[in-house]
Formats: C-alpha cells, sequence, structure tokens
C-alpha cells in the first residue's frame, strides 16, 4: 500500500484548503495523521501503520471497526432497501425500540417507554429538552458545568465546556442554568431560589465524558432526578457515550452502582450504531411522549432501515459476545495498571478516573498549563508506540482511554508498557 507522497500532501490539502478552518479546532496530533481502514480494535493509516484504536473513534465503534456481523446485516440492507421514510412502516425500526425498551429498567410510574429515532446525539438532546418542555409547560432546564450534550440546536446550550461557546447563538439559548456535579445541595438552593418551583428538568451524563471522565458521587444522580421532580421536572440521562454497557457495570450508565437512578427520558447515539451513522433515539415514559404528540414529529432520515439494522446488529453482539463483561475486566486491568502507574510515576501521571471502558488518566504538571503541555507532549508520543490515544478533557489535559468494547488483554498491556516506557523517557529528561 505505497503511497506517494504527493497524494498524502494532496490530501492534507484538500483539508486545509476546502474544508472549513472549524475543523482545526478539534484536530487530534500536531502532525497529521491520515486513517484509511480499521478492523476491531485496529486501524491502520495510509502508511499501513497499525495502532490499537483508544478512542473507538468517539465512542462511536462499540463492538468493533468493520466487526463482520454488523457489516453482513448492513450490506444486506443496503442491497434491499437502503431508505424507508418514517412515513410508511419498515420492520426495523419498531424491532429496534422494542429491544431498547426491554433494555430498559420498570419506571415507579408504572408507565410504559416508547422510542423516537433522530439524527444524532445533538439531536437526541434537543427534542429530548423540546419533551420536556412541552410535557411540564415549564421552561427551566438545568444542566452541569463540564457537561457535552452535542453543540447543535438547544444541546449547544447545554453543553458546558468553555472552548465549545460562541458569544453570539449563546443568546439563543434561554431558561438554562448550569450548576456543579456533585453538588446537591447547590442545585437545591438554585431550585429554591432561583426558579418558582416549576421547572422543566435536569440533564445529566451518568460519568460525564468529554467534560474529563468526571464521576458522579454516590447518590448523587438520583438525588438530583428526585429533587427536579420535586419541583415538577423531568430526569433526562444523557447516555450517549454511557450507554450501551461500555462502562461495564451495566447496559445503562444511570444503573451503575453509584447512580442508581431511574430518569423519565434517556437519550442515546454513538455507540448504537457501530459507525454507521444517521443514528440517535430518545426512550421516554409513555405519557411524556404523549404530551408531544399533539403536533407533527418528523425527520426525514430518523429509524433509517439500515442504521436500525445495524444498531439492531450490535445489541446481538453485545448480548451473545459477552461485551459488557470485556468491558468491566479489560476496565478492571486498566484501572489497577493505570493506578499503579500514578503511584510509582506522580510527577507524569497524576490521576486515573473512570469505570469499565470509559477512563482518563490526568497527565501531571506544576501548573494547569505545564499539565495541558506535558500532555500533548506526550500524546504525540503516542504515535510511535502503535496506539492511538485520545486525549480531551475540557482542560485538555487527560488521556481519554475508550477503546471498543472487543479490546483485549494483550492489548491493554501493550497501552500499559507503552505509558511506562514514555514515564521513564520523562524521568531520564
Ligand atoms: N451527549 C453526549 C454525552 C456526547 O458525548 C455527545 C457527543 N460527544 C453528544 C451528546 C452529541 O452527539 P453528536 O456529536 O452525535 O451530536
Amino acid at each position: 500500500m505505497a503511497i506517494t507522497k504527493r497524494l498524502k500532501s494532496e490530501i492534507i490539502f484538500n483539508r486545509d484548503k476546502y474544508l472549513s478552518p472549524s475543523y482545526k479546532t478539534v484536530e487530534a496530533f500536531q502532525k497529521p495523521i491520515i486513517l484509511e481502514r480499521g478492523k476491531m480494535q485496529y486501524v491502520w493509516d495510509i502508511h499501513n501503520n497499525k495502532y490499537i484504536d483508544m478512542t473507538s473513534q468517539n465512542i462511536v465503534i462499540s463492538v468493533g471497526h468493520s466487526h463482520p456481523k454488523v457489516l453482513k446485516k448492513i450490506n444486506k440492507q443496503l442491497e434491499t432497501m437502503p431508505h424507508c421514510s418514517s412515513m410508511y412502516i419498515h420492520k426495523a425500526p419498531g424491532l429496534l425500540a422494542k429491544k431498547l425498551v426491554e433494555k430498559m429498567p420498570d419506571h415507579s410510574s408504572g408507565e410504559d417507554w416508547v422510542v423516537h429515532f433522530v439524527n444524532d446525539g445533538s439531536e437526541a438532546v434537543d427534542l429530548s429538552i423540546q419533551m420536556a418542555r412541552e410535557y411540564t409547560g415549564n421552561t427551566n432546564i438545568f444542566g452541569l458545568y463540564k457537561g457535552y450534550h452535542g453543540l447543535q440546536g438547544y444541546a449547544a446550550g447545554l453543553t458546558a465546556i468553555g472552548k465549545a461557546s460562541q458569544n453570539c447563538y449563546n443568546s439563543m439559548f434561554t431558561g438554562i442554568t448550569h450548576v456543579e456535579l456533585n453538588k446537591i445541595e447547590q442545585l437545591d438552593n438554585h431550585l429554591k431560589y432561583g426558579t418558582s418551583g416549576n421547572v422543566a428538568g435536569i440533564i445529566i451524563e451518568p460519568l460525564q465524558g468529554y467534560g474529563g471522565i468526571n464521576p458522579l458521587d454516590y447518590g448523587y444522580m438520583k438525588d438530583a432526578f428526585e429533587l427536579i421532580r420535586e419541583n415538577n421536572g423531568v430526569a433526562i440521562s444523557d447516555e450517549v457515550q454511557t450507554g450501551f454497557g461500555r462502562c461495564g457495570e451495566s447496559f445503562w450508565g444511570f444503573q451503575m452502582k453509584n447512580n442508581d437512578a431511574i430518569p423519565d427520558i434517556v437519550t442515546i447515539a454513538k455507540g448504537m450504531g457501530n459507525g454507521m451513522g444517521i443514528i440517535g433515539a430518545v426512550i421516554c415514559r409513555k405519557s411524556i411522549a404523549d404530551a408531544f404528540s399533539k403536533k407533527m414529529f418528523f425527520n426525514t432520515y430518523g429509524g433509517n432501515p439500515i442504521s436500525t439494522t445495524a444498531s439492531l446488529a450490535v445489541l446481538d453482539i453485545i448480548d451473545n459476545e459477552d461485551m459488557i463483561s470485556n468491558c468491566n475486566k479489560m476496565g478492571d486491568l486498566l484501572t489497577m495498571e493505570l493506578s499503579n502507574l500514578c503511584d510509582k510515576y506522580p510527577s507524569v501521571y497524576s490521576e486515573i478516573r473512570g469505570k469499565g471502558l470509559f477512563q482518563a488518566l490526568e497527565i501531571y504538571g506544576t501548573t494547569p498549563e505545564k499539565s495541558i503541555y506535558n500532555s500533548i507532549k506526550l500524546h504525540n508520543k503516542t504515535l510511535n508506540y502503535g496506539v492511538l490515544m485520545g486525549r480531551g478533557s475540557a482542560a485538555g489535559n487527560v488521556f481519554r482511554i475508550q477503546p471498543p468494547m472487543c479490546i483485549n488483554r494483550k492489548d491493554v498491556m501493550t497501552v500499559v508498557e507503552m505509558l511506562e516506557d514514555m514515564a521513564i523517557g520523562e524521568l531520564k529528561n
């Protein structure tokens, strides 16, 4: 797979000249890396260099790049009927909705759950806010600092990562209040003194993702949901990253031991399609959906047969190939090994956070700026070890450890050995 220097520079030239400069703001590495193909937990660049994909391409590849079972099903669907509007009936969306509802716990109201399909995570969040407002008749929505819920529609207003806010369009989002994670008293005070006692709801990630893999304290999610319900609002669990078993303990993030909460609305996207885009969904209590059903609900691609078929295959693989227990086992191994590294090299690695295949390793620095500087420096080195590591957090100073759920022990140990080797290298300097 020889590739000439000319072709490489043409690919980079096209990106730089014809794609918007906005893409520069999210570029993963200083040195451009051009990816060409992926298989299970690995990806290859155009020079045929192989990397362990520790990013799942932003947690989209859940069961593995080009998983053969997903491919087989979507190829068949592609040949049969690539699209069927939700104005007509196709078997796949209804079947996927049934399987998703079967994954939901009973709600204390005794109500059924129903599903709305959308195009992506932002749209799922945007729709969930519309529903919360329509159902309650209230406008105030609460979110958490460092929460990430998307950058389109109302989701953009709920995202509280400073660098993602644009001055002018911020004014579009009224009725949003952000509070600090794990400070239940702050939420209580806002509700008591800052509202009429009637709010639309709260949206919480069960384990904050983009913000830096920030775990919720024991009972926080449950207490926050309860307070919101006391103020006539609804509880939204944003499972766009945490859903589908990635955290290892349970299928949904709200079911994790420290959360043990039940929401009224759940938003999902990303990993549910394993790379088959145009996918997202809002699962909600039937009465919330009923309140919203007085007017037309429609989007062109939501419930697309290829995406929903892909998602059915993903669910099948998660259930039948022991994927959640692999997340748990590999996650525990990572936690143990990375905690050891933090103990052994505190001047390089300061903290490990998270659960399952949803963890973060914070890079040490004597000041916040140095921590960011060090994380960029080390991050660029990971490519030399054949590891595609994610880097993120609100500050940009953590390695995000979120590989496909099929990662194995050997790959985990390759990553651990790389981190140790880089730490030794740092101490020598
Ligand atoms: N919610 C969460 C928790 C997310 O992490 C993201 C994306 N990173 C979104 C919503 C938005 O999803 P999308 O980028 O598909 O719009």
